[in-house]
């Protein structure tokens, strides 16, 4: 992995010094949304380029990213290791900047277009760095509805994530809804995370992203499956599970303005 400091680009300093990442849990992946840069140099103005918009248009300490990856396969440090990045906000949580604070950035220098493809360099890359940081893998898409970081990313991300029993693989394609497990009322943990912000992205903030299936959670899955004729029993089986994945997939391809963050 070749990394390039942020004085071989010519960084701006940042105007303030940073607040620090808390316990990583993980890496989540961004597209910048300008045309790809297609050389170094494409790649080199167009960090900066965002970086002036960042602390002069919107005001930010610094850009808001920890990486940058581009095409070429070089990962540019922005924000750098330890700090904590402006790039996913909190909206999940009821902490303004709870996933800015847990999640390492990296922004792929390109993605104009929902279907424009990282090059294998660029993929290569962001997986040595998911290696450095660890935890999980995730598309910006997974916080809040947005098309960030695209459809190639995203299939990318759902297939490394994807787990199938070992018997099973040698026989079977591999499927996204493979990796659903059983989840109902009186369940805690991360997949109980997962429904509740895939819930929020089809219907805006409307859960609490607790990893706690209570009431409210029961109410938010029984009205989805209602809405697509599915058994209104609040239990999300494979049936209900794809079809949420389904649902997110639809949005997030229709959105087709968006935010650089
Ligand atoms: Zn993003």
């Amino acid at each position: 992995m070749k990394l390039i400091k942020r004085s071989d680009w010519g960084a701006n300093s940042p105007k303030s010094s940073y607040s620090k990442l808390g316990e990583v849990k993980g890496l989540v992946i961004h597209w910048s949304a300008y045309p790809t840069a297609m050389s170094e140099d494409e790649e080199y103005s167009q960090i900066k380029t965002i970086q002036n918009l960042h602390q002069n248009d919107r005001g930010w300490n610094d850009i808001a990213y920890n990486y940058c990856v581009g095409d070429s396969g070089n990962i540019y440090e922005a924000r750098g290791e330890g700090n904590r990045s402006a790039a996913q906000g909190g909206n999940t949580r009821q902490e303004v900047n709870y996933n800015n604070k847990h999640y390492v950035a990296v922004c792929w220098l390109g993605g104009s277009n929902p279907d424009d493809q990282p090059s294998k360099e660029a993929v290569l890359a962001v997986k040595e760095l998911w290696k450095q940081v660890g935890g999980e893998l995730r598309p910006h898409s997974s916080f809040k509805s947005t098309s960030c970081p695209g459809d190639a990313w995203r299939k990318w991300i759902d297939g490394r994530l994807t787990i199938v029993p070992k018997e099973v693989e040698t026989k079977e394609k591999v499927k996204e809804v493979s990796r659903f497990t059983l989840v109902k009322k009186g369940d805690r943990g991360q997949s109980v995370e997962e429904i509740q912000i895939m819930l929020n992205m089809i219907n805006k903030n409307q859960l609490i992203v607790d990893g706690d299936y209570g009431a409210k959670t029961l109410a938010a899955v029984v009205a989805f499956q209602k809405k697509y004729k599915l058994k209104p029993d609040g239990i999300v089986g494979q049936l209900t599970y794809a079809k949420l994945i389904e649902v997110n997939r639809k949005k997030a391809r229709k959105v087709t303005k968006y935010k650089i963050e």
